[in-house]
Parts: structure tokens; C-alpha cells; sequence
């Protein structure tokens, strides 16, 4: 059990403020167990600055004291250190059309809370709101219930985001998001916030080989792509980067309109709002219910889908050649219907690639794109809480 900490001690080295007790933490979370002597060594602080740092952190519910270790000829014992996992949390907010998928993940990654809700039809901000805050005020609860804290957000949203503030700037799935600031709205809970679409990346690659170079495409309602080393995403390096737009590259001149305002995008060709439009049924209304139709046996429904998936396979040849990419997986909801469709997907690609660089890059789809997700999510949020500086 942690000791009571005297308020002057805390005010003097300043309790409330982690910051500079963070490479420690570190060190804690990437060696699992760790004693203070390993951390003077390794970190080059006095013994009396790292005894510091670590009630620190165990006054915060970071980190915590495991068995003692006897040691030495007397038998003197060492404390050993470890992260408190299970009581440290993110919370992750996912939207994917209609559905927001909401989750409490601890650090050990485990799911503790999880709740799906339908919300792409609620027209009215406030209401959507109260329907985040209403799942905010459980996850708080429960982590509170633990003894526990949550210590980062994160939210996945489809659309176009400001990479600056985090206002989505355009949303066409949840089109009453449009200039919604969750940073500020996780702010008034105390929550730092993370709002980024790189999640499934981060969740695809893990069943690739480590340092794999590897290209993950998200086929949904619009197209993104990330290409990366590994843990290392290099598509995104630049805000400009053409792959964060990878939908919006102009594939046809004076093409079809696109929802951003441009002419012939790969997105209004390949994308799943184009193909949604393109079979004109009114109960396909969402790539969940394309998915279905095309899965269910809708000849029309698969024929577009196969036309798409050469555009895709073509235009993205480019981008791998750029992006020196040894491996594809096509992610996002629509990666249930790749398998039918790969075929052509393939064809696509060997319009400019040879059979060796097409086997080489083996396009497959993803095991489980919301799995993925989350899982991606949920490594983005515990990141940001330990390098919130990147
Ligand atoms: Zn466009």
C-alpha cells in the first residue's frame, strides 16, 4: 500500500504535475518490472530525486509495489516496481456508419467496458452529446469504482479532420459532427484527447512481421491510406501528404463530382458512398448494408464493387511504388467484400506491376477491420499518454 504523502511534500516537488516524472514511467511500462537502482543507472538521477519520481507516480496510481526481493547477505529487500495496468484506462470513441462503438480499454489492453449504439441518424448535435457524455460518466464511474483513472481519449472519426485543433472540419457519415471540437469537449471532463484516423493501421500490422513495409488501405464510405516501417507510420510525415488524401487524387479529368468540391477522385470511382450512389437501391444506405448486398447475392451490387476494385488496384500503384511497399492489406468495413473482388483488384494492379511484385505484395483483407480499429485506437491513445509530445 502506498504511504500517506504529507501536503508540503506534495506541493514542494509538485504531485500534480507528471511531466517530469514521464521517462521513468517509460521505463517502468517497456521493462515490465523495474527496481530504483536499474532506473538511477539507466536514467543517471540521484537516488533521491528517483525515490521522488516514483511516489510520485504511485500517489497518481501509475505504478505500483510488487513483492519485495530479498537482496544481500542480511536479507535487506528491494522494492520492485511495476505499471498499474489494470487500473489505468483509455477511452475510445469510434465511429463507423451508423454506429458509434464506444470502449473502455485498461493498459493491459483488456476491454472492461464496451457499449454500440446507432447514432448516425440523430440529426441534433446536443442529443449526440448527451448520448457521449452519458457513456463518459459510466466509463468514469467504473474506473473510479477500480480506484483506477482514465487517462487518455481517443476518437476515430471518418471525414476530414483540421490535423491542428481536431475539428472536423467535414463528416459525411455523421454530418452533425461537422465542427464538433472533441478536444475541447474531452477537455471539460479533464480528458486529454487524441483525434486521429491512423487506428487501424496501428492495428493491421501487428499480424504482419515486425518492420514490415507495409500499406494499409481503409475501404469505407471514402478511401484512406497509411503506408509505414513497421510501428513507424512515413505516410503522414507531411500534412500534405498525398496519402492522407488518397481518395481525393484526381483519377479521371472532368471526372464524376467528389464531396470535397473536385472533379474525378478516386473516392467518387472506388470509393463506398460512390458505389452506394452508383447502385441507387434505397435500403443500401451505409457500406454495412452495400456489404450485405453484395454478400447476399445482388449481381448489380457485386459488378460495381469489381469495378472499383480495379480502379483501386490501378490507381494505387503509385502510391506503393512511392511508398516502397512490400506488403497490402485492405482494411475498413468494405475488406469483407475484398475477397470476391480481389480478383480484379489485381488486375488493377498488374496494369503497371509484374506478377512477382503483385505476389510479393499479396493483397489480403483484413482478419477483423473493427478488431483492428480498436485495437490500433487503443495503441494511439496509450502512446499519446506516454510521449505526448510526438
Ligand atoms: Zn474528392
Amino acid at each position: 500500500m502506498a504511504t500517506a504523502i504529507p501536503d508540503y511534500i506534495k506541493k514542494r516537488y509538485a504531485f500534480g504535475d507528471l511531466t517530469s516524472s514521464l521517462s521513468l514511467l517509460r521505463m517502468v511500462d517497456e521493462r515490465g518490472q523495474v527496481t530504483q537502482a536499474q532506473v538511477v543507472e539507466a536514467l543517471g538521477i540521484s537516488q533521491g530525486s528517483c525515490s521522488v519520481h516514483f511516489r510520485k507516480l504511485e500517489h497518481a496510481g501509475l505504478i505500483r509495489r510488487m513483492d519485495c526481493v530479498p537482496t544481500g547477505r542480511r536479507g535487506r529487500s528491494t522494492v520492485v516496481w511495476e505499471l498499474d495496468s489494470e487500473r489505468n484506462y483509455c477511452l475510445l470513441l469510434l465511429f463507423s456508419a451508423p454506429k458509434l462503438y464506444a470502449s473502455l480499454v485498461d493498459f493491459s489492453g483488456k476491454t472492461v467496458l464496451e457499449r454500440r449504439e446507432k447514432v448516425a441518424d440523430i440529426p441534433d448535435r446536443e442529443i449526440l452529446e448527451s448520448r457521449i457524455e452519458l457513456f463518459m460518466e459510466e466509463a468514469l464511474g467504473h474506473a473510479k469504482q477500480t480506484g483506477g483513472h482514465v487517462r487518455q481519449a481517443f476518437v476515430g472519426m471518418p471525414g476530414i479532420l483540421d490535423p491542428h485543433t481536431g475539428v472536423v472540419v467535414s463528416s459525411e457519415t455523421f454530418p452533425a459532427f461537422n465542427g464538433m471540437d472533441f478536444k475541447a469537449f474531452m477537455q471539460r471532463q479533464g480528458l486529454p484527447c487524441r483525434l486521429l484516423g491512423l487506428g487501424f493501421y496501428h492495428g493491421e500490422i501487428r499480424h504482419l512481421p515486425p518492420d514490415t513495409h507495409a500499406f494499409i488501405l481503409d475501404w469505407n464510405f471514402g478511401v484512406g491510406a497509411v503506408a509505414g516501417v513497421g510501428e513507424r507510420v512515413i505516410s503522414q510525415t507531411n500534412k500534405d501528404s498525398m496519402l492522407s488524401q488518397a481518395g481525393h487524387v484526381i483519377i479521371v479529368r472532368d471526372g464524376r463530382p467528389c464531396h470535397c468540391g473536385k472533379k474525378g477522385c478516386l473516392e467518387a470511382y472506388a470509393g463506398g458512398w460512390a458505389m452506394i450512389e452508383t447502385l441507387g437501391d434505397g435500403n443500401v444506405r451505409n457500406v454495412e448494408d452495400f456489404c450485405d448486398a453484395v454478400l447476399g447475392g445482388n449481381e448489380k451490387a457485386l459488378e460495381i464493387a469489381k469495378e472499383a476494385a480495379f480502379t483501386l488496384g490501378k490507381a494505387l500503384t503509385w502510391s506503393l511504388q512511392v511508398m516502397q511497399s512490400k506488403r497490402l492489406v485492405v482494411s475498413g468495413p468494405l475488406s469483407r467484400i475484398f475477397p470476391l473482388v480481389r480478383g480484379e483488384f489485381i488486375e488493377g494492379l498488374s496494369t503497371i506491376f509484374t506478377e512477382a511484385r503483385i505476389a510479393e505484395l499479396d493483397p489480403v483483407p483484413s482478419k477483423d477491420p473493427f478488431a483492428a480499429m480498436q485495437y490500433g485506437s487503443y495503441r494511439c491513445a496509450r502512446r499519446q499518454f506516454f510521449y505526448p509530445d510526438e
